[in-house]
């Protein structure tokens, strides 16, 4: 008998958005060597990792050279000293955790594909639409039945629940890649009680959460009942630049059980089965992230992002132009002027004023006449483009 691959796979869309743009832009740069090209589509972080960090890394370095402090297989789920240092993180918001409800993964998109393992492929699915693609796309590779949430202009890109919208399994992203929408509690307690008036599962998506600074919740647990309903990924990708590092944490409470079963135990044997661990000089860096110089340090890195966001969301206002995001997120998704579609509006903005940003359309449908901005580029950059945006639309 032939291997058979998983022909689910076969159903996953190309994804061609961010291959398109670099070739778009490769071809404007043969054409116009001269042109200067600034970059407002970039959805990595730029500034460099804080110093903190970069020291309890090189300690924990030093010490993986010496026959005393050698570590090598770590916990599964994580040591305790950054276990313990993410349940006090908690704790500033209010959420009291068990220490083993929390597991340290190498990045929030990783466990947000891990963590369908341990849940039925007969569950059907809500996202959003728009919708950071990995959330479809893992659930398509499991032949889940998606459901999309319609965000738009009308509901201010915040879907609330509704009749169409039962589902077994339900995303919520917030602060909202690509929308940079954020629900406040009202909002998300809505969520939380739909979810537990049918039994359903919340993923919580919390990699953006460093970014408030009001009263809306940094965590789905904020929420009464979210323990026995909902689950939480996070990272240090956003927070503290770990994108190339890796780490980030999940937590699945004691409280949420289905079919008469822990999820959190089943987690832990998923984990203790298919991951071993995250490296240790990583995870060292990460507990340094908690400690009161880190996060001292990582605030000038977020105050920076939030002020460049700050400046769009300015030349925005002033130019009258609808948008989402920005104030608690480094994404601002801006209406297409013009009644131009999402690559109409990629194509005039890269032709007209040398300004790369990502259209909306390849986000989904909803995203067709949007279009994202990020605040990960440097200060005279962003003031350099909305300049020429003033112009360019004004
Ligand atoms: N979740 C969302 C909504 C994201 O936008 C991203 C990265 O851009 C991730 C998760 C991935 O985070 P990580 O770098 O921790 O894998």
């Amino acid at each position: 008998m032939p291997a058979h691959i998983n022909k689910n796979y076969l159903n996953l869309k190309e994804s061609y958005l961010f291959a398109d743009i670099a070739h778009r832009v490769a071809e404007f740069q043969k054409a116009n060597p001269d042109r200067e090209i600034i970059r407002m589509g970039i959805g990595d972080v730029t500034r460099p990792l804080p110093e903190t960090v970069v020291n309890a890394m090189k300690k924990a370095c030093d010490e993986m050279g010496t026959p005393e402090h050698f570590h090598g297989y770590g916990p599964e789920q994580g040591y305790d000293f950054l276990r313990e240092a993410v349940r006090k993180y908690y704790e500033g918001f209010g959420v009291s955790l068990d220490i083993s409800e929390i597991f340290i993964s190498d990045g929030a998109k990783s466990d947000c594909g891990n963590l369908l393992d341990i849940l039925g492929t007969d569950n059907t699915v809500l996202v959003q639409d728009p919708v950071y693609p990995v959330y479809a796309d893992t659930n398509v590779m499991d032949n889940r039945t998606i459901i999309y949430a319609k965000a738009s202009e009308e509901n201010d890109f915040l879907p609330m629940p509704e009749e169409k919208y039962k589902a077994d399994i339900i995303y919520i992203c917030s602060p909202n890649n690509p929308t940079g929408a954020v629900y406040n509690r009202e909002q998300l307690k809505k969520w939380v009680d739909f979810a537990l008036s049918m039994d359903s599962i919340i993923f919580f998506d919390a990699a953006y959460e460093c970014f408030i600074d009001g009263d809306e919740p940094h965590s789905i647990y904020e929420i009464p009942g979210a323990k026995k309903c909902a689950v939480e990924v996070c990272s240090l990708s956003k927070k503290a630049g770990f994108t190339g590092t890796r780490c980030g944490y999940t937590i699945v409470p004691l409280e949420l059980k289905r079919d008469g079963v822990q999820l959190n135990k089943l987690w832990l044997r998923r984990q203790t089965t298919k991951f071993n661990g995250v490296c240790y000089i990583v995870q060292r860096g990460a507990e340094a992230v908690f400690t009161e110089q880190g996060e001292k340090e990582i605030s000038g890195n977020i105050h920076y992002y939030k002020e460049n966001a700050r400046i769009i969301m300015d030349t925005l206002d002033e130019l009258g132009i609808y948008y989402t995001g920005g104030r608690y997120s480094p994404y601002v998704w801006m209406k297409c002027p013009k009644g131009m579609n999402s690559w109409t509006f990629f194509q005039y903005l890269l032709e007209e004023a040398g300004i790369v940003g990502t259209p909306g359309a390849g986000f989904g449908q909803s995203g067709e006449n949007f279009f994202r901005l990020t605040a990960f580029s440097t200060h005279e950059n962003t003031r350099k483009a909305m300049e020429k945006f003033r112009q360019l639309l004004k």
